[in-house]
């Protein structure tokens, strides 16, 4: 919480190395809250406030002007912020005693006293060393420069064929670019899956929609070698994949040199520990963005959480504080989003896997529903995963992906993670309804409703990943398909019995009862109406099969049988 007086009284200099996200904010932020202290940025590169996100979507033509990156000019910022913009200097040194900090540039070296100093460095894109790494046709991209490279590369007509090297954001961004602009192009990640921050069966919808567009995509291997002479990425299993260029893109280490050199603290990921006023081990040294780990909304860990809207407000928040206000940040959720090709992947919070990992009883419900009314033109199905905790009933995380739609309802759910919502209070949230834009239960109702339905009991659930386990075992249940005798015979979990919903009261006396039973359906209702006309004739041991046959084709793992 903010005091009401912002503007203070005072001819205090504060020095902030790092002027792009984190620190173009914290330099305006600190001048609105200080309109007389004297504020000095510092920045390496030539640019800053520019628009790093907006990097892929040059190069992939979406973006037509490269000046509309460039946010703002030095002079432009200096001038309206009242702002000494200091570009092409690098801070090489903190002498924490005599509160200064040594400056290089072109124009020598100079050491620059300071009251508050921010650090807002981010981090440097991981360039993996192995063989071939040091070819010139081996790119990353972070900065403005990086991009200018890439294009001169790709204008240049030359490079045919392109491997990405990682299949988080940047890669999927980057696979899109180079699609578009003609290359044959290989995504390689070391995971099972794209997208590590999302459960499996995302990551592969985000592998399928880049396959839909021509983009190969390659999961649980590495790229051990590349051979500049036949220009060829080489994976572990000894495939060779053409490559008239490759991109790194395999995640951010945060640049944390200058904060060794001045003996700060670090914290349990590695990154720069600060507290929650962002305040570093020294108390006159403030920290932002990429560089630094803060607290985890959820499970309350530190993480780092390499993201621009984050770097944005920890930025403001550093300088509230730096200027010499209360301020201070909760925390991460992490929610983030992707566009690739016609689609949109976004999440917030914690995957299923990652609420395991970090030990709650979490469980997953999911449905596939339009994102607005089925009646009205243009609906677009999409996939809904809601991670909850059994225990408190709490919402954990949340995924999305689809056509449309997307980021409206991770945001609603970002925000209903931030208030610690239930999923009974998200079932009850009033959210907009007209047909052209949602359903009367909006998809985030309904995902909650299933997740009630589920932690009463109403309607237990069984994700398509432990049914698949399940069925491996010795005590496997009975797959129990309601669905119609076409969609039955189009494809099946195999081993499943055929038992059309219409006919299940009459025919149930045919289903065992002391063995367990999993109703599906193609998305989850018609098994949730299986399994309520079950429990009514006293079968107790059926769960519903959340997000039913879309989400056994959506894991992947499973043995499908076809009837025709
Ligand atoms: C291609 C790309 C796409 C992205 N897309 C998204 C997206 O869609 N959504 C999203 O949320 N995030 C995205 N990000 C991540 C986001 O841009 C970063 O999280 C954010 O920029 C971090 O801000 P920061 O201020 O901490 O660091 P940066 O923006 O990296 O800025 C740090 C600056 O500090 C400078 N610096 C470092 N050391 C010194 C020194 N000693 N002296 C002087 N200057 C120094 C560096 O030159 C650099 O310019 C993307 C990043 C990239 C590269």
């Amino acid at each position: 919480m903010l005091p009401k007086e912002t503007v203070m009284e005072s001819k205090k200099r504060i020095v902030i190395v790092g002027g792009v996200a984190a620190g173009a904010t914290a330099a305006a932020r600190a001048r609105r809250v200080d309109a007389e202290c004297e504020i000095v940025l510092v920045e390496r590169g030539p640019y800053i406030s520019y628009a790093n996100c907006g990097l892929p979507y040059f190069l992939s033509g979406d973006i037509k002007e490269r000046s509309s990156l460039l946010l703002q000019t030095p002079e432009g910022f200096g001038a309206k912020y009242g702002v000494d913009v200091r570009v092409n200097t690098e801070v090489v040194e903190v002498d924490r005693t005599g509160r200064r900090v040594r400056l290089v540039s072109a124009d020598g070296e100079v050491w620059l006293g300071y009251d508050k100093l921010i650090l807002a460095q981010g981090g440097l894109p991981i360039m993996p060393v192995i063989p071939g790494s040091d070819w010139e046709q081996v790119y990353r991209l972070w900065t403005v420069p990086d991009m200018d490279r890439l294009e001169a590369a790709l204008q240049s007509g030359r490079a045919k064929t392109a491997v990405i090297v990682g299949g988080g954001f940047i890669g999927i961004e980057m696979a899109e670019a180079f699609a578009k602009r003609g290359l044959r192009t290989t995504v390689v990640e070391m995971a099972p899956a794209l997208m590590s921050m999302m459960d499996a069966p995302f990551g592969r919808l985000v592998e399928e929609e880049l396959a839909r567009h021509g983009v190969e995509v390659v999961t649980g291997t590495a790229v051990v070698a590349i051979d500049p002479a036949t220009h060829e990425a080489e994976l572990r299993n000894g495939r060779r994949i053409p490559a008239d260029l490759v991109l790194f893109a395999v995640g951010v280490r945060p640049e944390l040199e200058l904060a060794k050199q001045a003996g700060l603290e670090l914290g349990a990921t590695g990154a720069l520990a600060v507290s929650a006023s962002l305040v570093t081990s020294d108390p006159d040294i403030l920290a932002a963005g990429d560089m630094v780990e803060v607290t985890h909304r959820v499970h309350g860990r530190k993480v780092r959480v390499p993201l621009a809207g984050p770097a944005n407000r920890q930025g403001r928040i550093a300088a509230t504080v730096a200027a010499g206000l209360e301020a201070t940040y909760n925390g991460v959720l992490g929610t983030s989003i992707v566009k690739v090709m016609d689609r949109t992947a976004g999440s917030t919070g914690l995957s299923e896997r990652a609420a395991l990992a970090a030990g709650f009883d979490a469980a997953l419900a999911v449905i596939h529903k339009e994102h607005h009314a089925t009646y009205f033109p243009g609906a677009k199905e999409m996939t809904l995963a809601l991670v909850y905790d059994r225990a408190t009933h709490r919402l954990l995380g949340a995924q999305a992906f689809g056509e449309a739609g997307i980021e409206s309802r991770i945001n609603t759910l970002a925000v209903a993670l931030a208030a610690g919502q239930t999923v009974e209070q998200i079932a009850e949230l009033d959210l907009v309804y007209a047909p052209p834009y949602s359903s009367a239960n909006d998809p985030v109702n309904l995902a909650a409703f299933v997740a009630v339905n589920d932690l009463t009991g109403f309607s237990p659930l069984v994700t398509a990943a432990a049914l698949r386990a399940e069925l491996a075992t010795e005590e496997a249940p009975l797959v129990v398909d309601v669905r119609s005798a076409s969609e039955w015979a189009a494809g099946h979990v195999a081993g499943s019995r055929h038992l059309p919903l219409d006919e299940i009261t009459a025919r149930a006396s045919e289903l065992p009862r002391d063995r367990r039973i999993v109703v599906t359906c193609r998305a989850g209702y018609r098994g949730h109406l299986a399994l309520r006309a079950l429990r009514g004739l006293g079968f107790d041991k059926v769960r519903n099969l959340t997000g039913g046959f879309v989400s056994v084709l959506q894991d992947g793992g499973f043995s499908v049988e076809v009837s025709r």
